[in-house]
């Protein structure tokens, strides 16, 4: 089938307003949030219906393209950035944004994969229920992206990754079935629990559209404290304490670099609230119930006492919480600024953390002398954005290598919530056993044969055979 052909059938299907073939108007959808990895789409497919995904699929399958899932765009790994060939598809998920049930009572909501995962959180806020899963793309990223990428963010320490949030999901295979899953059930042990192959797939088995998700009671009462520490140990302990003193109510601790801190000022122009220090410490806590404040301040006495924290603010409003939270949300954008950047998304068992920062930080500086380090993360989940500065004469590979070879030895993980994409491809082969990797190629092939979907992402390309 020629190209002509090809695209008037999908037309047939999603119509002129889905069917995108200009190349301004798919600019947008070509490349990455980070901008690495520019393509070059045949077309970009926004259908605006389950059926009509599973028809793109077929169409695609009978003319041999392969297909990009792409929800908000703001994956960090490339995986949703269709290759520069010319021969693939963006299947777009942004014009499938229906809320359709939220239920207060039984805790969940129902929305199709293109819903912006703000507005689902608005959706259930307004009937007094939260939706935890909460990062800083929250305002673009979408329902089916961030189940796709298992997305982490600022509450896992509390409510776990987003797959802990996922009760039933519809997806489309790689042949254009249509399985829906969307049951509402907390408790499902009948057969194998399919959907969990799909969670975190990155769009390399099947094309999430539509998800139950499920809701928590809202928290009224939340309290943030910003501190200033000496080191990871200091942080650490500070953990510690917190999770002895306030235990479940603690939802996020963040652990946060004075570079990072200085990357803020200079390029978001905001102002750390304290005196500067090497690290720093926002974490929060939430509950229904009140008391939570005093809690804090107790928490942060005892701190000083114990010689854990240098400086400390406790939020007095929620303009100032707003704040508080605005310095850690702005890193990852006052990065991009900066200038080149390696990214690393590493985890590693939580009391490994301080050994682990001290020994990458001397590993990178006798590799290549002169980088500059911006580290924060989700230190509650052992899990660190361990993001190098470099210039021109700063070999990327040699940085990204020492950095993941420290963690294979830490017995860590070179993803712990963005995802591998393309821009990790080659790592996870080089960190992974073989007996792994087989696993995972066995279930590329059986779900997706052909390798239709998103091909060279997570596994690399002509790598689905088992
Ligand atoms: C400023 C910033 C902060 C971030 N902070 C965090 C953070 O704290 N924690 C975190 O985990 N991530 C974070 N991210 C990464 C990103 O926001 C998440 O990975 C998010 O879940 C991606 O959602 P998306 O809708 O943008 O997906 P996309 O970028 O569109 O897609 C991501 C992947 O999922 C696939 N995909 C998309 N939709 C579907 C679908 N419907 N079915 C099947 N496959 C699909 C794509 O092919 C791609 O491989 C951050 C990103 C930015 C820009």
């Amino acid at each position: 089938m020629n190209d002509v052909a090809f695209l008037s059938s999908l037309r047939s299907v999603v119509g002129d307003a889905g069917l995108l073939t200009v190349e301004a108007e798919m600019a947008g959808y070509a490349i990455d949030w980070r901008k690495l990895f520019p393509g070059k789409p045949l077309a970009v497919v926004r259908p605006k219906t389950s059926l009509e995904v599973a028809a793109v699929v077929k169409a695609c399958r009978a003319a041999g393209v392969t297909i990009v899932p792409q929800s908000g765009n703001t994956g960090m790994a490339g995986g949703a950035a269709p290759d520069d060939s010319g021969r693939q598809i963006v299947l777009s998920l942004s014009r499938m944004n229906t809320i359709r049930t939220v239920d207060p009572v039984g805790l969940t909501i129902e929305v199709e994969a293109g819903v912006v995962l703000a507005v689902a959180k608005q959706a259930a806020a307004e009937k007094g229920r939260f939706l935890p899963v909460s990062f800083a793309a929250e305002g673009s990223a979408m329902v089916g992206g961030v189940i796709s990428t298992n997305a982490g963010g600022i509450n896992v320490l509390r409510y776990g990754m987003t797959r802990t949030m996922v009760l039933g999901i519809e997806v489309v295979l790689a042949d254009g079935t249509l399985v829906n899953g969307l049951r509402r059930l907390r408790k499902d042990n009948a057969g194998y629990d399919w959907k969990q192959l799909f969670i975190g797939s990155e769009g390399t088995l099947g094309i999430i559209t539509a998800a139950v998700l499920r809701l928590t009671p809202q928290p009224r009462h939340a309290t943030t404290a910003f501190v200033a520490v000496e080191s990871p140990e200091a942080a650490l302990a500070l953990l510690d304490k917190a999770q002895t003193e306030i235990g479940e109510a603690l939802s996020a601790f963040e652990l946060i670099s004075g570079p990072s801190i200085g990357l803020v000022e200079q390029f978001a122009g905001l102002k750390c609230p304290i005196a500067h220090a090497d690290w720093f410490v926002l974490m929060e806590a939430t509950s229904t119930l009140p008391g939570l404040k005093h809690a804090a301040q107790t928490l942060l006495e005892g701190a000083f006492e114990d010689c854990l924290a240098l400086d400390g603010v406790v939020a007095e409003s929620e303009a100032q919480t707003r704040q508080l939270w605005s310095l850690r949300e702005n890193i990852t954008e006052s990065e991009a600024r900066s200038g080149k950047s390696v990214k690393h998304d590493i985890s590693v068992p939580l009391t490994a953390i301080p050994a682990f920062v001290a020994e990458a930080d001397a590993a990178l500086q006798a590799a290549t002398p002169g980088v500059k380090l911006n580290v924060f993360g989700h230190l509650g989940d052992g899990n660190l954005h361990f993001n190098v500065l470099v210039s021109a004469e700063h070999d990327a590979g040699l940085v990204n290598r020492t950095v993941h070879d420290l963690v294979a030895r830490y017995g860590g993980s070179i993803s712990a919530e963005h995802g591998i994409g393309q821009y990790r491809v080659n790592e996870l082969q080089r960190t992974r056993s073989a007996e792994e990797l087989a696993l995972m190629r066995q279930i590329k092939s059986a779900l997706d044969p052909e390798s239709g979907l998103n091909p060279g992402k997570v596994l690399p390309k002509g790598g689905s055979a088992a």
